[in-house]
């Protein structure tokens, strides 16, 4: 098969770069454009140079639908805004759409639902291997212990990340309300503050940290009557997300339109 023609979108964000460079040293994808946001002072240069590599003779675009009509697929780690956008433009031309895009709102959500009737949508808060089978053993091990052990998810990300929790703690905290058949939306507490009273039985807690320039820590800690099991998982390089999603984009390729996960590109 022809290699896969991929747009990055964001291309000038951390994620962006890395996807950038992820795909210029791929054998089975190229990059066939690449776009940002209008405004952007990035537009008009090579996405290759800014991504620190040497020309790749892309220059980074704001005309989304132009760019995505020329490709097999896109890649998007941007904000909930610009997904949305993105999802009803690539269903509109019929190819792969990666979401890494993280803050989406039920709203949004639903609005991607709608735009995976007509194209492959793989979206998931956390691309990595690690992440994801981290996830199936937190599934197990609440299913296992039951609602007297409480769960609490804790994560650590860099100084710049605008949403919390984080799209993989909250992919957790679904992992482990999905071991004990409970809703997230009904048992999550998302922040503490002030006389918040006891800790109520099958509550899903978050704490959330920020600072310098952490990729990204989690940990699910299960405490029991006199013990504890921690499970973390943490991310030393972007890359693990970068290679995750392209890894998602080449299993897209060809798929009947749906709305899948990378529990089902890395078939867990
Ligand atoms: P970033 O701010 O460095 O990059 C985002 C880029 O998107 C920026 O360059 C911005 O200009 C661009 N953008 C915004 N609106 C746009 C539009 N309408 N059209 C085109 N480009 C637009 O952020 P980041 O650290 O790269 O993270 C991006 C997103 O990816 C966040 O939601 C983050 O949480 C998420 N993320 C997900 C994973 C995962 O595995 N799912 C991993 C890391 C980060």
């Amino acid at each position: 098969m022809d290699k896969m023609r991929l747009v990055v979108v964001g291309a000038a964000g951390r994620m962006g770069q890395m996807l950038v460079r992820t795909i210029a040293e791929s054998q089975d994808a190229v990059l066939a454009g690449a776009v940002e946001r209008r405004g952007s002072a990035a537009l008009g240069r090579d996405a290759g140079e800014l991504a620190g590599l040497g020309p790749l003779g892309v220059a980074i675009s704001d005309d989304p639908l132009t760019t995505l009509l020329q490709a097999d697929g896109v890649i998007d780690f941007t904000g909930p805004a610009a997904t949305v956008e993105i999802a009803a433009l690539a269903a509109q031309a019929r190819i792969v759409h990666v979401v890494g895009t993280t803050g989406m709102l039920a709203e949004d959500l639903a609005k991607l639902e709608a735009a995976a009737r007509h194209a492959v949508i793989v979206r998931s808060g956390n691309m990595s291997l690690g992440v994801n089978l981290l996830a199936g053993l937190v599934e197990k091990v609440a299913r296992t212990l039951g609602i007297d052990w409480d769960v609490e998810i804790l994560e650590m990300h860099h100084r710049m990340k605008v949403d919390a929790p984080s799209g993989t703690a909250l992919l957790l905290g679904e992992a482990a309300a999905k071991g004990r058949d409970i809703a997230l939306a009904d048992h999550s507490v998302r922040s503490r503050d002030g006389h918040t009273g006891a800790r109520k039985p099958g509550d899903v807690g978050f704490a959330t940290l920020r600072g310098g320039t952490v990729v990204g820590d989690h940990s699910v800690i299960f405490a029991g009557a006199g013990e504890r099991i921690e499970l973390t998982h943490r991310a030393e390089d972007r890359g693990i997300f970068a290679r995750g999603a392209l890894r998602a984009a080449l299993w897209g390729r060809g798929r009947k339109p749906g709305l899948y996960s990378m529990v089902d590109v890395l078939e867990l």
